[in-house]
């Protein structure tokens, strides 16, 4: 099964993508946990991609998806997976076709810009393994410290108030039109992200199993 999750920033793509990866026991490939991580340990991509992260802006396709190639072509992804940020174009979804990748389905979680910026802000990443918490609606069994790897919870920089109304215009220009794009191919099913969690976690393991 291979899956992808569209949605703004903070719709709920990482949390809903980390849950169905481990009922399904495929992988779950975030490309911005890759680019933080690959900026973190200072690789010549994660430098490439500095300024258009910490700019709310979109790195370039070409660097999104040589990574991505990449990732997929790692053994576990041999039985399928999930993706949680990719592709954010046009250009990115033509290039997983002509890689001959074959997607199943789609899940795009709805959730209306005025939200977005209440669950951006209190949003809180592992600096260590990348899990999503928030502040309200998931938060960890400690305060700051990570139930998966006990690592410590920090606030992203592109997170900040200044950076969230830029992803936003990006995600309306360049990532919406992906809906239509995979609905022509009746691939897309549309889920309301304003529910509970596990609300939204029912209706996407309904989609897929259906
Ligand atoms: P995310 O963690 O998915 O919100 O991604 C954080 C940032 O990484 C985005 O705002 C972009 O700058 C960059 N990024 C992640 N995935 C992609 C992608 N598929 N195409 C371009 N930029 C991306």
């Amino acid at each position: 099964m291979k899956i992808i999750f569209l949605g703004a920033p903070g719709a709920g793509k990482g949390t809903q993508a980390e849950i169905i990866s481990d009922r399904l026991s495929i992988p779950q490939i975030s490309t911005g946990n890759i680019l933080r991580e690959a900026l973190k340990s200072g690789t010549e991509n994660g430098l490439k991609a500095k300024t258009f992260i910490e700019a709310g802006q979109l790195v370039p396709d070409e660097i999104v998806i040589g990574i991505l190639q990449d990732r997929i072509a790692q053994d576990d992804c041999a039985g399928g997976f999930i993706l949680d940020g990719f592709p954010r174009t046009i250009a990115q979804a033509e290039a997983l076709d002509s890689m001959g990748i074959a997607i199943d389905r789609v899940i795009d979680i709805e959730v209306a810009d005025e939200a977005i910026e209440r669950r951006l802000s209190g949003r809180r990443v592992c600096e260590t393994c990348g899990s999503s918490y928030h502040l309200d609606h998931k938060k960890p069994a400690v305060e700051g410290v990570c139930d998966k790897c006990g690592g410590t919870l920090i606030q992203r920089k592109d997170d900040k108030p200044e950076t969230i109304c830029e992803r936003l215009k990006v995600y309306h220009e360049q990532t919406e039109p992906l809906k239509a794009y995979y609905k022509e191919k009746g691939k897309l099913c549309e889920v309301d992200g304003s529910r509970a969690i596990e609300a939204i976690t029912a209706e996407a393991l309904a989609f897929l199993e259906g």
